[in-house]
């Protein structure tokens, strides 16, 4: 028998993808299965190659319904055939997460494991919405309950005299759809009904919504705001103080959603960047990167590299895979010699720095010809290589020929064009819950205007990376809202942030 795997039990956090330990993460990269429960984040999923499956109790149609001895059954089925498995659980795996119910299956079917810790939602959702459960001068303790159970059930573990007598904060999970028992009963066991009270609803997330009230208005309040699960519920008078500190939701793209048309591989960045500014990153890639099946073409230009007074990257997935075959066929860096590098723009630049290479020239604006007009100067008689992907403009081929150059290319990665938006995506599109589409190139213009063509794209707004893209975008019958003056992914989210500040000031 193969010798067991083992199950890490992962706390994924309250919903920001960026509240992931850092222990999480790394179990995630080296994980060969990850079982995660509907509460996770899919972005987080980024973090690893492994098959991953979304497992849920109730019947959402969004997963695989596995009541808990499935699930359990599951890990150590597959921590039997020797695999590496994560479980993800929302928030902490032990807070209300019932992680320690796999933990004793686990470990009574003798299984190796460990549990890594998450942020749970009662500290990350307040503090989201500039709560602190203990401040000093208003609540010297906090309790963590089950909004779960009936308090008008005779038969109930939990003791609401007790509870109103509590002098601390009260932070009740899954409790939103029994909000209006909760608080009278707290308030019938002697709790003012003046207890200022907070409802966080999806917090963390670019969806939070917080209503504030007090215990007699908050059942009220929540119900005319038809607020949504998961949310938690706050009580204590720490609640008072979130005018003050109510960070997040004050963030330029709080709120706002963006379609993302990046390959994965090459999103992160800008996942991590429009994260930060408190929007929502939604992947849609119009395209896969596929690694060429033939490397005897690379492999001719590879054992000449040295001889090449020019080497011409326009993009991180060329770096990847020129310097990925150098390594593999047991060569580094230093096979480029004396010959000099030339990058499209700073992103790709960085790449090369990861190998330990600089580039010699990079253009002031990021397009194919700026760059053939800044290596013109330099490559007459010369010879340069430009490593491409199968598809692309000629513009570069164009410029350095008629500059004089002794041009080559070779095909080191292809691009394939996925034949149709996300369901995910389309959904949102048609519910109106897709603010933006960022478009990245005119290829991905017209592919974006393909997929949707036909449908009501009234409530979303297109943003373009460069004056060609938006060119491209409009021919296509797209309107476009923003254009980038930096044509990068970076000045792409700045002119979407730029134009939504403007109509949030009018
Ligand atoms: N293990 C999780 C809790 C699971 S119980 C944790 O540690 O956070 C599920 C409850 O958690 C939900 O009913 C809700 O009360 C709370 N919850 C989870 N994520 C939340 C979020 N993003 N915002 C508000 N409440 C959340």
């Amino acid at each position: 028998m193969a010798e067991p795997g083992k199950v890490y039990l992962v706390g994924a956090g309250p919903g920001d993808p960026g509240l992931l330990t850092l222990k999480g993460q790394r179990c995630l990269a080296e994980a060969d299965l990850v079982l995660y429960d509907g509460l996770v984040n899919s972005l987080i999923l980024r973090h690893s190659r492994a098959e991953a499956e979304r497992t849920c109790r109730v019947d959402t149609g969004r997963g695989k319904r596995l009541d808990q001895s499935a699930i359990n059954d599951q890990l150590i089925e597959a921590a039997r055939a020797g695999k590496t498995v994560v479980r993800l659980k929302g928030g902490d795996p032990f807070i209300f997460g019932r992680g320690s119910e796999e933990a004793a299956a686990l470990a009574e079917a003798g299984i190796p494991f460990e549990v890594i810790p998450g942020i749970t939602a009662a500290t990350a959702a307040a503090e989201y919405a500039g709560i602190s459960l203990t401040h000093r001068d208003l609540a010297s303790a906090v309790a963590f309950i089950t909004g779960h159970e009936n308090p008008g059930k005779p038969a109930q573990a939990l003791d609401y005299e007790q509870l109103s007598r509590f002098s601390g904060t009260l932070v009740f999970y899954m409790g939103l759809h029994r909000l209006p028992q909760i608080a009278a009963a707290l308030v019938e066991h002697g709790r003012s009904s003046t207890t200022p009270v907070a409802v966080i609803s999806r917090g963390t997330t670019p969806q939070q919504r917080t209503i504030t009230g007090t215990l007699d208005d908050i059942a009220e309040k929540v119900r005319n705001a038809a607020l949504h699960a998961p949310s938690l519920i706050i009580v204590g008078e720490c609640v008072l103080q979130r005018d003050r500190i109510n960070w997040f939701e004050s963030l330029p793209l709080f709120g706002v959603s963006i379609g993302i048309t990046r390959p994965p591989g090459q999103a992160d960045e800008v996942i991590d960047l429009v994260l930060s500014r408190g929007g929502e990153p939604v992947l849609m890639p119009t395209m896969a990167i596929r690694p060429i099946r033939d490397w005897s073409e690379v492999d001719a230009k590879l054992d000449q590299i040295g001889e090449f007074d020019w080497i011409v990257f326009t993009s991180v997935n060329a770096v990847d895979a020129v310097f990925g075959r150098l390594w593999k066929r047991g060569g580094d860096a230093r096979q480029l010699g004396s010959g000099r590098i030339a990058c499209i723009g700073p992103a790709t630049a960085e790449r090369l720095e990861r190998f330990g290479v600089r580039a010699d020239l990079v253009p002031e604006v990021y397009r194919g010809e700026a760059l053939a007009d800044s290596l013109a100067p330099h490559v007459k008689g010369k010879r340069v290589l430009w490593p491409r992907a199968n598809r692309g403009r000629d513009v570069l081929p164009e410029g350095l020929t008629t500059a004089g150059a002794i041009y080559e290319e070779v095909i080191v990665y292809e691009h394939q064009d996925l034949d149709a938006a996300p369901v995910s995506v389309l959904e949102r599109i048609d519910g109106s819950a897709l603010d933006w589409v960022a478009l990245g190139s005119p290829a991905v213009a017209r592919q974006v205007a393909d997929w949707l063509a036909g449908r009501d794209v009234a409530n979303t707004r297109f943003a373009a990376i460069s004056p060609v893209t938006e060119q491209a975008a409009l021919e296509a019958g797209l309107n476009v809202d923003a254009v980038a003056t930096e044509h990068t992914w970076a000045g792409l989210i700045r002119a979407i942030e730029e134009t939504v500040t403007q109509g949030r000031s009018r």
